[in-house]
């Protein structure tokens, strides 16, 4: 669950860490009225699920009320990364001596939350991941032992923040550790975190994700649900009660069981394609689950073939040849399938298949040759040749 700025914000400040004064406006006179409340200077910022607002024209700095107003009217309904700004936050302007940059999020194959903190903080952050890494001083820490005040005051020197920081830095960064961990985060990022022209240590950016499935322990989470930025193809597939995770290449997956359709995925993969979605249509398999699968897919325009993987277990081979069967004749499909079935019945399943194999309905023999061949299809082959 991605916050926004605004949001991330009043999350860092409910951990005590020092943000801005502001408010949120959804309108150019409220934006108005807010800078008027607040007093100029101000930021007027894009209120976006995407970073790089800044470079998109997304943060402009507003000295007057008439800078505000045309600001805010510029960004309101401008389009960053495929995100239409529908809210703009206004905050009192900063003056920044320094940009650094600060997060923990968690490192997987370590098994630890991993800290950054760097002191090229900014919008180039990313080229400073690739260009200079070294200038990113990082931390793990065991989540069982926590972050202890000495050792994140050895990170703040290591990362080679001026004296004038560090004092300030050590703090926010002990209650940026506090709110990932008691609040659930998946990440909580700050950048810029400023050194001011008068010496105080600044959140001016925020990025958090928490942890979705945390909601039941954190009511005050249930009013950031309804602003997330959902992907229309998953809306679609939950409400027919599929579980479908939308990615962005151009095969389609169908797999009965989560575990097979996450091997499908990486098998597309493998074999030098790119899937179009995760879709685990479950243990039945009936024509009504198979079709409202189908029209799902169907309805993502990058789709350029499809791939139905269907190991029969409980379900048989035959049932679930049926159900493809029947839903086929219900959807008026865009793209070729390719079809493997394999497991209970198999081969009486196949026999349901054969007779309506075409140019746009395919069955190979193993899921590697379905795979293949759905590639193939899809013509978007990255040059992988396995
Ligand atoms: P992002 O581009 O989406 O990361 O948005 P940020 O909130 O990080 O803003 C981008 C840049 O705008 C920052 O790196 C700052 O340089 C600048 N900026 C943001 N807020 C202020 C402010 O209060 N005062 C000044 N002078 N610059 C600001
Ligand atoms: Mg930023």
């Amino acid at each position: 669950m991605d916050l926004f700025e605004y949001q991330g914000k009043q999350f860092f400040a409910g951990y005590g860490m020092p943000i801005s004064p502001g408010e949120v406006a959804f309108t150019v006179d409220e934006a108005v009225a807010a800078a008027e409340r607040l007093g100029t200077p101000v930021m007027v910022k894009a209120q976006v699920h995407t970073g790089g607002r800044g470079k998109a024209g997304g943060v402009k700095f507003a000295a007057t009320l008439d800078d505000v107003r045309e600001h805010s009217g510029n960004i309101l309904g401008l389009d960053i990364s495929g995100h239409v700004v529908g809210r703009v936050w206004i905050e009192q302007a900063s003056d920044i001596a320094e940009e650094y940059y600060a997060s923990f999020t968690l490192d997987r194959s370590a098994k630890k939350h991993l800290g950054m903190l760097s002191v090229e903080g900014g919008v180039e952050i990313e080229a400073v991941a690739d260009e200079n890494p070294d200038a990113i001083a990082k931390i793990w820490v065991d989540p069982v032992d926590g972050l202890d005040e000495a050792t994140t005051r050895d990170w703040v020197t290591a990362a080679g923040l001026p004296e004038a920081a560090v004092e300030g830095a050590v703090d926010i960064l002990g209650r940026l550790y506090e709110s990932y961990v008691d609040g659930d985060a998946d990440l909580v990022e700050i950048n810029p975190l400023i050194l001011t022209d008068d010496g105080r240590v600044h959140v001016l950016d925020a990025k958090v994700t928490l942890d979705a499935n945390s909601v039941f322990r954190h009511e005050s989470y249930a009013e950031f649900d309804g602003t997330q930025t959902r992907d229309e193809r998953e809306t679609a597939a939950h409400a027919k009660g599929l579980q479908y995770v939308g990615l962005d290449g151009s095969v389609g997956v169908i797999a009965n069981g989560a575990g097979l359709a996450m091997s499908t995925v990486d098998v597309v993969n493998q074999v030098g394609g790119s899937p179009a979605n995760f879709l685990d249509i479950g243990g039945g398999a009936n024509a009504d689950v198979m079709a409202g699968a189908l029209e799902v897919i169907n309805n993502d325009p990058a789709v350029r073939s499809i791939f139905i993987n269907i190991f029969g277990g409980i379900t048989r081979g035959d049932e679930v040849a049926n159900g493809i069967v029947e839903a086929i004749g219900r959807v008026d499909m865009r793209s070729p399938i390719v079809i493997r079935l394999d497991g209970t019945n198999a081969d009486e399943g196949r026999a349901i298949l054969e007779p309506h194999l075409s140019e746009s309905m395919h069955m190979a023999p193993t899921m590697l040759d379905a795979a293949r061949q759905a590639v193939a299809l899809a013509g978007t082959s990255r040059g992988v040749v396995l």
